[in-house]
């Protein structure tokens, strides 16, 4: 079993470019810029589209489903004692190249994790809503 995170969490900074993304967890929805113009999402938030410059962006609700691209285990004990977590790399099933860096939660193995299916749960730091990402099977049993 690995633990959810680092034992101290670096929070980002938010601006006007960015606070919907790291708020979106207020009402447990993840959110990307979306262009209004080509109809790309944008990650991370900017104000000009990188795909067709168009400043026609907009937050947009997205399934909060995605899949492990990647993954690795951290072992640093950055505070003595602190356990093992896994970062993953997360793409977002509505659009693979959106890639989020993040914790997987509720972890028990590594096995199987490329690939597999997970979603959005969200871990509140006062304003700041990080979203992890736990694997589909795990959440249905915790759920029930
Ligand atoms: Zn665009």
């Amino acid at each position: 079993m690995f633990a959810n995170g680092p034992s101290i969490r670096l929070l980002p900074r938010l601006d006007d470019d960015n606070r919907f993304f790291w708020t979106g967890g207020k009402d447990g929805v993840l959110r990307f810029l979306k262009c209004g113009s080509c109809h790309q999402l944008v990650h991370p938030p900017v104000p000009v589209c990188p795909a067709c410059l168009g400043k026609d962006l907009a937050p947009e609700a997205v399934s909060g489903r995605g899949r492990v691209h990647a993954y690795t285990v951290n072992h640093q004990q950055w505070i003595p004692g602190s356990e093992p977590y896994v970062i993953g790399l997360v793409e977002i099933v509505e659009q693979p190249d959106v890639r989020l860096t993040t914790n997987l939660v509720d972890c028990e193995s590594e096995d199987g994790l490329i690939g597999s299916d997970v979603e959005v749960t969200f871990e509140q730091h006062d304003e700041v809503f990080l979203p992890l990402f736990r694997s589909v099977d795990s959440s249905k049993e915790s759920n029930s």
